[in-house]
């Protein structure tokens, strides 16, 4: 038996044998060839079956993932329809008189290093998109088959160094119980797909691909990142298994309740989305609002600045899908880790604390106004919320309102219907706000508490950096500190509070959220059942008094110690 710990990238427990998948081979040694023209001809031939072949999967991937998710596949066809690189290998061939085969790699392999060079996580990941566009390209030239997944009939946990979007969107979830790779994150296309298709998965194993035996048994735990080879314990897995199955039939339960303490207070628990389908998503697993839409992602999934037309069709179709429930988008957070292709941000030595969010909007005006013109003309569509991301000073926020509300004139002036009903509010990730947050709350409609930015200014301990990692401590008693002085800061002038950093879902700061008086808990949808299934079951009052406990304690340990006897008391542990 051995043990091994990997990122969970994907909830869900599974024990089967292990299926190695390994793209084979490909022999791309330069060997000079006679007849330029008919090597050309095989390379383009083996770029348009590519195409061909990557339409299909498109299609599949369509009916198994949503056209949304199947999106990713327009990027492999761009890549392999793009002229700069069909350009390249012909030239190259025609100039070097080499074999194909040697020219795809090369060519290939240029445009995976460009993108692997770059910071920005997103692109970072768009890497392995040229390598699987590659080895497609590759098979075709040199007529070797790819693993064909879609043979597999037994149970298995697929092991692979790494999963290429259309091998994962491929994966029949009746026989591929999970999957492990020795590369890639929580946010790489394999674990997002993974989520979405609901197969539990553990990444980042380093060389486990390599390690494991075909045909070997394994079992692995999605959440927290265990894998076991041969386990000795094959009982204890199985166990957890049906433990895991148990609860999340029972959870299903909670999808269409509504979120009630035992003593009758109510609160709402809504998702977090980065685009409109997301929200459709989010809908099925009992979501009550969008507490947070990532507007970002719209910005970073482009090429140019997305034109006021562009913006007000997507704001458009999130209000309308979520038509009765209140939709909270947060305009544009872009800076720290968040890159853009088309634009230079400035050298910073802490970008975290430089030029980002808030800051270079009002910095950019035109930006602005074109994002709070599209907000204000899709606000007709559904109950929408605005909100400020990094607000620092009550001047920021009084600067970020007005020019909506100047916006909102304009527009009116032009013609286009405004809502009346648009709630201007703002996200408390910053300590100045947190601590000051009475005053604030004399100008903004509500607060959203970004804890994930909180903790990391809390504590000053960069969010991206593994180093300092043990310094995420969202219930150490210091940042429930800033967070009850937000919540009460905001009720001292009637204003909701919520929360939209990862703290809102997370089991053991639930019952601490409930008792300081959150209203709107905002998360991942897929946790809402979770934490239904929990404040359904505590009572307000009970958890309040365990949340004013808590504020003088003196570690993280001894509150999660007191929550977990709390929660285990109530059998909800
Ligand atoms: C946060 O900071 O908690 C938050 C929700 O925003 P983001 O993670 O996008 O910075
Ligand atoms: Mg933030």
């Amino acid at each position: 038996m051995k043990k091994l710990k990997g990122t969970g990238a994907s909830i869900g427990v599974a024990y089967a044998k292990a299926y190695i998948l390994k793209t084979p081979e490909f022999n791309t040694s330069k060997k000079k060839i006679t007849n330029v023209k008919s090597e050309v001809s095989k390379f383009e031939n083996a770029l348009s079956k590519t195409v061909s072949q990557l339409e299909k999967i498109k299609s599949i991937a369509a009916k198994k993932l949503g056209a949304e998710k199947a999106e990713i596949f327009d990027a492999h066809i761009q890549i392999a329809t793009d002229p700069e690189i069909k350009n390249e290998v012909q030239q190259t061939i025609q100039e070097q008189k080499v074999c194909a085969e040697h020219v795809v790699a090369s060519v290939f392999d240029k445009y995976h290093d460009t993108f692997a060079a770059m910071e920005d996580a997103y692109f970072k990941e768009r890497a392995a998109d040229v390598i699987d566009v590659k080895n497609r390209v590759l098979s075709n030239v040199l007529d070797v088959e790819l693993p064909d997944i879609l043979s597999i009939d037994k149970e298995v946990i697929i092991v692979a160094h790494d999963l290429t979007p259309s091998e994962t969107a491929l994966l029949n979830k009746q026989y591929v119980k999970g999957f492990i790779t020795d590369i890639g994150g929580r946010t790489s296309h394999a674990a997002i797909m993974a989520r979405t298709m609901e197969i539990p998965a553990v990444l980042g194993l380093k060389t486990v691909s390599e390690t494991i035996k075909n045909g070997s048994y394994i079992a692995i735990d999605g959440k927290t990142g265990e894998v076991e080879i041969d386990p000795s314990n094959k009982k204890e897995w199985q166990e957890r298994i049906s433990k895991f199955q148990k609860n999340q039939i029972e959870l299903k339960k909670y999808i269409n309740l509504k979120t009630k303490t035992k003593d009758g207070k109510t609160v709402l628990l809504e998702s977090n989305v980065g685009n409109p389908e997301d929200a459709k998503q989010a809908l099925k697993y009992g979501s009550e609002g969008i507490g947070l839409f990532r507007s970002e992602f719209l910005y970073m999934g482009n090429d140019h600045w997305p034109t006021e037309d562009e913006q007000f069709e997507a704001y458009k179709e999130v209000l309308s899908t979520c038509k009765n429930q209140l939709v909270v988008i947060r305009t544009l957070d872009i800076g720290g880790d968040k890159k853009l292709s088309y634009f230079e941000f400035p050298q910073e030595m802490n970008p975290f604390l430089g030029y980002r969010a808030i800051r270079l909007c009002l910095d950019k005006p035109k930006i602005f106004k074109t994002q709070l013109r599209a907000l204000g003309r899709a606000s007709v569509y559904g109950k929408l919320a605005i909100m400020f991301p990094m607000i620092a000073t009550i001047d920021e926020f009084k600067k970020a309102k007005q020019m909506a509300l100047n916006c909102f004139k304009q527009l009116k002036k032009e013609g286009h219907k405004v809502s009346d009903d648009i709630q201007l509010g703002m996200m408390v990730e910053v300590p100045s706000a947190a601590i000051l947050a009475d005053q604030f709350a004399i100008h903004s409609d509500f607060f959203s508490i970004g804890t994930n930015d909180l903790n990391q200014y809390t504590f000053a301990c960069d969010r991206m950096s593994k180093e300092v990692s043990y310094l995420y401590q969202p219930n150490n008693p210091s940042l429930l500190r800033l967070v009850a002085s937000t919540i009460n800061g905001g009720h001292s002038q009637k204003r909701w509070v919520g929360m939209c950093g990862e703290m809102a879902g997370d089991i053991l700061s639930v019952p601490l959220l409930l008792g300081l008086g959150l209203d709107a808990f905002s998360m991942s949808a897929t946790s809402i059942p979770q934490a239904r299934k929990i404040i359904n079951n505590l009572s307000s009052a009970e958890c309040s008094k365990l949340a004013q406990k808590v504020l003088n304690l003196q570690t993280i340990d001894e509150v999660n110690k007191l929550v977990t006897k709390f929660l285990q008391s109530k059998k909800l542990l």
